[in-house]
C-alpha cells in the first residue's frame, strides 16, 4: 500500500485577492524559477497517470463549490510550480479558465509537464454541493458574529449600515447589517451553520447540470471527472452518467467519490462499475470516506475511513479500479 495526499486548498490561511504580477518583477521570478530548480521539482514529477499508478499522486482540490476565480487561478499556479498531478475544481466554465490560465501562468516562469484539470459534479444531494446563506437585515446588530470569524475560507463579511426608514409620522435612521455570504468564496464546509446563536443561516443544496457537464468534457483543457454519489442507491448516478452521453470518450480519468452508506455500499460500487464499463476509455478511480463529509474532516473521520479501507480489503467481490481513502489529507491507494 502506498501513501499520497491531497490538499484542499480552501482552508489555506490566505486570501489575498490581487493577481501575481509575474511579468512585471523579473527578479522574483528568477527566485522563483532558482527555487523550482534546486528543490528539485522538475526531476521529480512524473506524468499523472503513472504517479497514479504508482501511488504518489498529488492532487491539489480547490473545492468542488469554491468558485473564487482569482484564488483558483492563483493556487493553479503555486501548485503547479509545486508539480501536483492533478488540480481539482469546480465544474464551471469560468473556473476551468482560471485553472488553465494559472498552469499556463507557472509553465511560463519554469517549464514543467501539464497537471490534469478535473471537474467535480453530484449526481444529488451532497455535502461538497452546497452554500450558506442568510439574510444579514435579519441579524441582530448586538450578535457577536461567530459565523464571520469560523469561516476558514474568509467568506462571510458583515458590515454595519445606516438605513432611511419610511414611517407614518416622517423617516428614521436605522442601523442594519449589510453583506453577509460571499457566494463564490463558500464551499459548504458546514461550519458557520450550528455556530449562529440565532438560526439564521441555512444550507442551500445544488446539482450540477448534466448537459453544462458534457460541454466542459469535451474542451481539451478537462482530462478527469469527479463524480459525487450517495453510495446508497445507484439511480442518481446512473442518470448522470447517460447524460454525460459520449462526452466521457474524452476522459483520462473518472473518479466516483462515495462515503462509507452501510453493508449494500460494495453492491453499490460494483453496479455502479457496470454502468460505466461500456463507456469508460481510461483509469477509474474510487474516492471514498468514511462518511458524508466536504472538506471539513472533523472527529473520527479517520477511523471511519480505515474501517472502510479494512472492510473493502475483506471482500472477494472487490470494484474494478484504483481506491483512495480520505484519512485526515492522506489518501491511501491499494
Ligand atoms: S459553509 Fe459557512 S463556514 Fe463554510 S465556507 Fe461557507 S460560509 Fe464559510
Ligand atoms: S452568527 Fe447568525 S445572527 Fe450572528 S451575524 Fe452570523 S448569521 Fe447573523
Amino acid at each position: 500500500m502506498a501513501l499520497c495526499f491531497s490538499i484542499n486548498a480552501t482552508t489555506l490561511p490566505q486570501h489575498h485577492h490581487g493577481k501575481v504580477n509575474y511579468r512585471s518583477n523579473k527578479k522574483c521570478l528568477e527566485s522563483v524559477r532558482n527555487l523550482v530548480k534546486t528543490t528539485g521539482v522538475a526531476s521529480v514529477v512524473s506524468a499523472p497517470q503513472e504517479s497514479l499508478q504508482k501511488g504518489n499522486w498529488v492532487k491539489l482540490i480547490c473545492g468542488a463549490s469554491f468558485e473564487d476565480v482569482v484564488d483558483v487561478r492563483n493556487l493553479s499556479l503555486v501548485y503547479t510550480l509545486a508539480g501536483v498531478d492533478c488540480i481539482d475544481c469546480a465544474a464551471d466554465a469560468s473556473i476551468v479558465n482560471a485553472v488553465n490560465e494559472g498552469i499556463e501562468a507557472a509553465r511560463e516562469i519554469v517549464y514543467l509537464r501539464k497537471p490534469w484539470v478535473m471537474i467535480s459534479v453530484n449526481d444529488d444531494e451532497d455535502l461538497h454541493f452546497r452554500k450558506a446563506e442568510f439574510d444579514p437585515e435579519e441579524c441582530p446588530l448586538d450578535c457577536p458574529r461567530p459565523c464571520e470569524t469560523i469561516c476558514p475560507a474568509s467568506a462571510i463579511s458583515l458590515q454595519q449600515h445606516q438605513s432611511t426608514t419610511e414611517l407614518s409620522h416622517g423617516t428614521e435612521m436605522l442601523n442594519v447589517l449589510k453583506g453577509g455570504v460571499i457566494t463564490e468564496r463558500c464551499y459548504g464546509c458546514g461550519r458557520c451553520f450550528p455556530v449562529c446563536p440565532y438560526d439564521k443561516i441555512r444550507m442551500a443544496m445544488y446539482t450540477r447540470d448534466a448537459a453544462a457537464t458534457a460541454e466542459l468534457l469535451k474542451r481539451n483543457d478537462v482530462d478527469a471527472i469527479e463524480i459525487h454519489t450517495g453510495g446508497r442507491q445507484t439511480a442518481s448516478f446512473g442518470g448522470l452518467w447517460n447524460d454525460l452521453g459520449n462526452s466521457t470518450g474524452y476522459l483520462k480519468l473518472v473518479a466516483v467519490s462515495l462515503p462509507y452508506a452501510g453493508d449494500a455500499t460494495i453492491s453499490s460500487m460494483n453496479t455502479i462499475y457496470t454502468m460505466m464499463e461500456p463507456h469508460l476509455p481510461c483509469l477509474n478511480l474510487w474516492q471514498l470516506d468514511g462518511r458524508p463529509m466536504s472538506g471539513d474532516i472533523g472527529r473520527g473521520a479517520t477511523r471511519e475511513s480505515i474501517a472502510f479501507a479494512a472492510c473493502l480489503a475483506a471482500v472477494k467481490d472487490k470494484p474494478h479500479g484504483l481506491c483512495r481513502f480520505a484519512v485526515l489529507s492522506f489518501f491511501a491507494t491499494f
